[in-house]
């Protein structure tokens, strides 16, 4: 994997941040965002509204999980980060925010089902919600990143979602669509529930995805 230089991740997690902001998947200071680079990877602040956000104002955290303590406090979530880059070498970011559909099925320990072929951008048939612990933990951390197993995202109960990406823009891509199908299930459910797309539905699915854009994938 080619890493992104300091510069160019730290105007990214700007980037995401104030997307996620514009596209009302995140209110306020609560989402937040990492992203690997040599030695470790850089994370948004703690409590930094986007818009007042800087390029300064990312913290390097190193290989080892400790926070650099020469600039502003890291994001809660650093371990959560932290332990995902660190669990999966093939991620290059990850995207953690409270967007309303995803919460309220992760409040209500909801999982999205495959009813929508789009849940597949999660490289799963479905999105799980990983166990309650408190938010900054190191336990709700190792309870993300074993719920996720080989996927790129997950709920995590009674809080929010979470995205990885090869790049950042695919973990931001993926958070988006995670709130999409959130929103569909939560719809879905309100009319009784929507219809499972088989196995082999999703398998077929998953082969058209090579021909769909302008690249194998
Ligand atoms: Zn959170």
């Amino acid at each position: 994997m080619t890493l992104p230089d300091e510069k160019s991740a730290r105007e990214a997690l700007i980037a995401i941040m104030r997307r996620l902001d514009a596209s009302g998947l995140n209110r306020g200071t609560s989402g937040n965002a990492s992203i690997r680079v040599e030695g470790g990877m850089l994370v948004t602040p703690s409590g930094v509204p986007p818009a007042a956000m800087e390029p300064a104002s990312m913290v390097f955290v190193d290989a080892g999980g400790a926070p650099a303590q020469d600039g502003l406090r890291p994001s809660s979530e650093f371990r959560m980060h932290h332990h995902i880059l660190r669990a999966r070498p093939e991620a290059q970011a990850v995207v953690h925010c409270h967007s309303r559909y995803a919460t309220i099925l992760s409040c209500c320990g909801r999982s999205i089902e495959p009813i929508h072929y789009m849940v597949l951008v999660a490289r799963a048939a479905g999105i799980k919600v990983a166990p309650y612990a408190t938010f900054g933990t190191a336990e709700l951390a190792e309870a993300v990143v074993e719920t996720m197993a080989g996927a790129y995202a997950c709920l995590m109960a009674n809080h929010g979602q979470v995205a990885l990406g090869r790049t950042w823009q695919e973990a931001l891509a993926i958070a988006e669509e995670v709130e999409e199908q959130a929103a569909i299930t939560y719809g879905a459910l309100a009319l009784g529930g929507g219809n499972l797309l088989s196995a082999g539905q999703l398998a077929d699915t998953v082969a058209q995805f090579r021909f769909y854009g302008q690249g194998a994938t």
